[in-house]
């Protein structure tokens, strides 16, 4: 019952891409002449490494270019990187930060406009039109996800059910009654959503055929999960506040890595130990430079997101280079008795194990001064009404201790938890509680 995928900019999205360099390295030129004008900040670190906008000839050269981080968005906050007068600024988002200031991004209109036509390009790849129903659950304010999701499904012309998150019953209410039938939202609430779906008896009654899901990282395990538990087809949308809101990537039908909008953004993967870029498909930390970006461009930004890059062209047609999945973030990977150790591989691990539902923490301390790794993880409603319920749970939990101890390299201690028992993100998901004094 999926309708067909569509490309809605082939032009700019199947562009031959030796032609795209050109055109990125064209437009990373003027960013960078614009940024280097217009805001003092990013000067005085272009000057100090030696840098003019003359030394930016074409896309190789953009390794000349220093680094931003997120300390800088702070430093600088609030509008210490923008580079056109407050005026001609017609939009605030940010990003919640856990810690400290919060981060800002404004936008200039047509900033909007890229953006929006960037989420558009997500919908028609799941070939969303107007005669779709776009159930948006992503929260609104200035996280960038429901205002996001919510520009893009009206520039497809759908009809656009802006619920942002939290109250799953009136969330399913209004599914069932409206007959919506694309989800936008974070894998971890369209898992719960589901749950909450088949649980009430409803999984006939709805009309879903496909979701946008993103803004967190998620397994293949899991997309299987949820596209079983809702029969709709789950695909991945990538995004951060820092270069637009989400959207930057896509997934296709391929479903092999999101395609990356190149024609307003540069990816790079760099060793986040020495700052090089590395080779297409070798793992490291991904950097976005934005190119049409007015209001707040972004130059070099280290996302700390881990993954891969694939530039070789896709059955679909674009010849975009697509991002894997994001295993890990250089920064909320935890370091347990000096293994590295990503939530994303734990998370695949529980998923593949039937028994357990895909809800789970992972608690880190300090005892004796050697680390613990605790995972917690939900059994499936089938194992708790189960009569011999324990004998089984303690064979789960070894089961999993030895899975675990086989992926990630260490001994971790399992605690499986009844139903429903830890706590439910209707945004994105806190898996890592770390209680180390570090
Ligand atoms: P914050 O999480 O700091 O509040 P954002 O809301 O802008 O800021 O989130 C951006 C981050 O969310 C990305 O850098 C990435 O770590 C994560 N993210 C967004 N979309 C995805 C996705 N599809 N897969 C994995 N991680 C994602
Ligand atoms: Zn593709």
């Amino acid at each position: 019952m999926s309708k067909d995928p569509r490309i809605l900019d082939p032009e700019m999205e199947c562009m031959d891409p030796q032609e795209r360099r050109i055109l990125q390295g064209k437009r990373l030129r003027e960013t960078v002449e614009h940024e280097y004008n217009n805001v003092p900040f990013y000067r005085e670190r272009m000057d100090a490494a030696g840098v003019t906008p003359e030394d930016i000839n074409s896309i190789d050269d953009i390794v000349k270019l220093p680094f931003m981080e997120k300390t800088d968005l702070r430093d600088t906050f609030p509008f210490g990187l923008f580079a056109v007068p407050n005026e001609e600024i017609v939009r605030i988002q940010g990003s919640s930060g856990t810690t400290g200031k919060p981060i800002v991004s404004g936008y200039t209109a047509g900033d909007v406009e890229n953006w929006t036509r960037m989420v558009a390009r997500a919908m028609a790849s799941i070939g969303a039109d107007k005669d779709d129903i776009i159930q948006i659950c992503y929260g609104y304010g200035l996280f960038t996800g429901g205002l996001g999701a919510h520009q893009g499904a009206t520039e497809i012309g759908a009809m656009v059910v802006p619920m942002s998150s939290g109250n799953t019953q009136r969330q399913m209410m209004m599914m069932e009654e409206l007959g919506s039938t694309i989800l936008c939202c974070t894998p971890s609430y369209a898992t719960y959503l589901g749950e909450s779906i088949v649980d009430a008896g409803k999984r006939d009654k709805i009309r879903l055929r496909a979701g946008l899901f993103g803004a967190e990282p998620w397994t293949e395990a899991m997309r299987q999960h949820i596209e079983e538990l809702l029969g709709i087809d789950a695909r991945d949308i990538y995004g951060l506040t820092e270069i637009a809101g989400p959207g930057v990537a896509f997934e296709c039908q391929e479903k092999h890595g999101a395609h990356i909008n190149e024609d307003h953004v540069i990816a790079e993967i760099i060793d986040p130990a020495t700052g090089k870029q590395l080779p297409y498909g070798t793992p490291g930390e991904l950097v976005f430079t934005t190119i049409t970006k007015k209001g707040m461009p972004m130059l070099r930004y280290r996302t700390h997101d881990i993954c891969t890059l694939h530039p070789e062209k896709c059955a679909c047609g674009r010849t975009t280079v697509r991002m894997g999945r994001i295993t890990g973030r250089t920064d909320d990977m935890i370091i347990v008795r000096g293994v590295n150790v990503f939530p994303s591989q734990i998370e695949t691990v529980l998923v593949r194990t039937p028994g357990v539902a895909p809800h789970y923490q992972l608690i880190v301390d300090r005892v004796n001064n050697s680390d613990t790794l605790e995972v917690k993880v939900e059994m499936t409603e089938e194992l708790f009404s189960q009569t011999d319920s324990l004998g089984e749970m303690q064979k789960l939990q070894k089961y999993i201790q030895s899975e675990i101890k086989s992926v990630v390299g260490i001994l971790t201690k399992v605690t499986i938890t009844a139903p429903k028992s830890l706590p439910r993100s209707e945004g994105k998901a806190k898996r890592v509680i770390d209680n180390r004094k570090l």
